[in-house]
Formats: C-alpha cells, structure tokens, sequence
C-alpha cells in the first residue's frame, strides 16, 4: 500500500464560511493532537498535521485571513478576520522542514460521532517537548 492511498483530501471551513480551504490528510486522522503551548492553551486548538503542506490550498481569498505571530515567529496562526475562527497554522523551524497544522474542528462534513472518536495525543508545549505529554491535560 502505498503512503498516499492513506491520504484524504478534507474541506475545512471557518464558522463564518468566508474561509475555506482544501488539504491532505491521514485518512482516519490518527495524527491529532492538544497541545498545552501559551497558544494552543488559549485556544483550545486541536490539530493535525498537513500530510503535504504543498496539499493546503485556500478556496477563498487570502485577504479574509489574518496571521497572528508569536515568541520567535516561526509559526503563523491563521484565523478567519470575520469571525476569528482559527484555521490552521504554519510556519518552518531553522534546520526543520516546513509544517502546517490545521484545526480538526473546522474539518466539514464529519457528524458529531465522528469527531469524538478521533484519536488524539497531547503534546507538552508549554516546556518545548511535544513528544511527552503534559503533567495536566484536562483541561486542553
Ligand atoms: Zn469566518
């Protein structure tokens, strides 16, 4: 089998809905994650990972997003400028390869049921180590 039969292209959505965009994914979303970052945290965003990030394609104008840019601004957080839904983040480490994140809720057409049962790992953020999970979780 190969890597990319595993792969969906999904279709997000701001609540709004003047943003949208496409981008591919693993299919059962197995990926996701809650992080305890000063970001996420506020946010309460839970994510996953762009399998391609060339695969992130907006299918409204660029100009209905802001950007939001943080610490070392590596990373954008891109949120609808109408209704301040956040919709995925991207950005590129020195000495890494590019990333984005898109937020799982803003995935369209996925019933309540769905949601729930999609995996999820937590990330620690807060202390730079998002391969352990946080002491709290709780409440992210
Ligand atoms: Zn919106």
């Amino acid at each position: 089998m190969s890597i990319a039969s595993k792969l969906r292209n999904f279709v997000l959505s701001c609540h709004c809905g003047k943003v949208r965009l496409t981008c591919d994914m693993e299919s059962d979303l197995s990926q996701s994650g809650r992080c305890n970052c000063s970001s996420c945290f506020k946010t309460r965003m839970w994510v996953h990972p762009v399998s391609n990030i060339n695969s992130l394609k907006l299918t409204t104008p660029e100009s209905n997003l802001a950007v939001y840019h943080y610490g070392a601004k590596c990373t954008g957080h891109y949120f609808c400028k109408s209704c301040g839904t956040q919709m995925y983040m991207r950005g590129e480490y020195p000495g890494s390869p590019a990333f984005a994140y898109v937020s799982i809720n803003c995935i369209e057409g996925l019933t309540q049921q769905e949601f729930s049962a999609i995996p999820f790992a937590f990330a620690n953020g807060l202390e730079d180590n998002s391969n352990e999970s946080p002491k709290f979780t709780n409440h992210l």
